[in-house]
């Protein structure tokens, strides 16, 4: 057993992490305000690479492994959570085609991200959140067969403004269910396809939420990822890929707010001492450090699992789950370290509890991370 990072991930952690200090932490709090990214740095995450982290070195990606990738997003999510959720949703969507992609396909959908693009995953509507097989968006065959007509709306979905190209999931039975969940590839422009409402959100704000509607939109054969039926599967395992993920950005933030909080303490007088020096503080202080120290372990862990080829989707879950739980418990404890000031804008801990919350929410919520676990522990 080896806990630490070779040097390869230690470069790379080093060049992720100045990266975040000079192009990300300097401008979360502009960003946060104004619900978007900061101009070019899209381009500068690109220049970088990290927009391609999961595609196969063949398919021209950077072909990282699962714990190297959670490295870098757990820097990601100390700089700016919604940032990290960005370019997270470029692996997401890029795990269907990993997972159910044919050759041509790989090559066609990953030309497109290694050219500095963005990304998206559409699972979600109005009417269909955790019930994933609920799916209502409808992909008819044409009568000729070479293509599907898609008809519905999706909501929800990060990056839908700004990718160039969308990883569909619709039924291609008219009675629904699961069976009928097929996953496809769709180019941004695509007629019939246009981009819904952008939503107004409480955290991760410099990442795009958009709904996403069809009307009509035709897909050709070649755009079908694997089976006609087998879209809840590519989905599900393309959560079970992801969700460590969600995990590190949890990390990152929790990480983030406990720093923000301990040199707060140590400045802040109160009785004539240091915060830092009231037992009860400090209290709060070792919880927050045994969390943190927990939850990386475990999506390090599930990471390795995944890298190892093993069996993964019960401690992916134990891993996201945990995670987003500490960084939502540590994100409120820092902000009550920090008193008033806590709460003020001016400081960075509100943002990191904001930011927090969605963690407990997407890619699955605890709720549901915790039937997995219960069903994958009991049968
Ligand atoms: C900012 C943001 C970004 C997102 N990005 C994407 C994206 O890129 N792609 C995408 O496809 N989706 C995305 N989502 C959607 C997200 O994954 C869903 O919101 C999430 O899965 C929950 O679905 P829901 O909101 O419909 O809640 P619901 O499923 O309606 O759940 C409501 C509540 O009921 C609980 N609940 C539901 N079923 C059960 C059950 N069986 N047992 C116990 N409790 C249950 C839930 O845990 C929750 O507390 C995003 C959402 C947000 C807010």
């Amino acid at each position: 057993m080896d806990f630490a990072y070779n040097d390869e991930q230690q470069e790379i952690i080093k060049v992720v992490r100045d990266l975040v200090e000079k192009e990300i932490i300097p401008y979360a709090s502009e960003m946060d305000e104004k619900g978007k990214l900061h101009d070019g740095l899209l381009e500068k995450l690109a220049a970088q690479g990290l927009l391609g982290v999961a595609i196969p070195e063949e398919y021209g990606g950077a072909g990282l492994d699962a714990a190297t990738i959670a490295a870098i997003y757990e820097e990601l999510g100390k700089g700016c959570a919604g940032v990290a959720t960005t370019v997270a949703a470029n692996a997401l969507a890029s795990y269907p085609v990993i997972i159910a992609g044919n050759d041509d396909q790989k090559t066609r959908y990953f030309d497109i991200i290694n050219q500095d693009k963005l990304a998206a995953f559409a699972l979600t509507e109005p009417g269909t959140g955790s019930d994933a097989g609920s799916v209502s968006t409808r992909a008819q065959k044409t009568e000729d067969g070479k293509g599907y007509v898609l008809n519905g709306t999706k909501c929800f979905i990060t990056n839908g403004a700004l990718a160039e190209v969308f990883v569909v999931f619709a039924n291609a039975r008219k009675s629904g269910g699961v069976r009928g969940l097929t996953a496809f590839i769709v180019r941004k422009g695509a007629q019939g396809f246009t981009i819904g409402k952008e939503e107004n959100k409480m955290g991760i704000r410099a990442s795009n939420t958009t709904e996403l509607v069809f009307q009509d939109c035709y897909v050709p054969m070649e755009n079908r990822l694997g089976r006609e039926g087998q879209g809840f599967r590519i989905a599900m395992n393309t959560l079970d890929a992801a969700r460590p993920f969600v995990g590190a950005v949890s990390v990152g933030i929790a990480e983030a707010a406990f720093r923000a909080c301990c040199e707060y303490a140590k400045v802040r007088v109160q009785f004539g001492k240091p915060i830092a020096s009231f037992e009860m503080v400090q209290g709060m202080i070792a919880d927050m450090a045994m969390q943190i120290e927990g939850a990386r372990l475990l999506v390090q862990r599930a990471c390795w699992m995944k890298d190892q080829g093993m069996e993964f989707s019960r401690e992916a879950a134990i891993a996201k789950c945990n995670a987003s739980d500490v960084a939502m418990n540590v994100t409120v404890n820092a902000v009550q370290v920090m008193g008033g000031y806590g709460y003020i804008k001016e400081y960075p801990v509100e943002k990191y509890m904001r930011d927090a919350k969605i963690m407990q929410i997407y890619e699955g919520t605890n709720q549901i991370q915790r039937l997995v676990i219960a069903n994958k522990t009991l049968y």
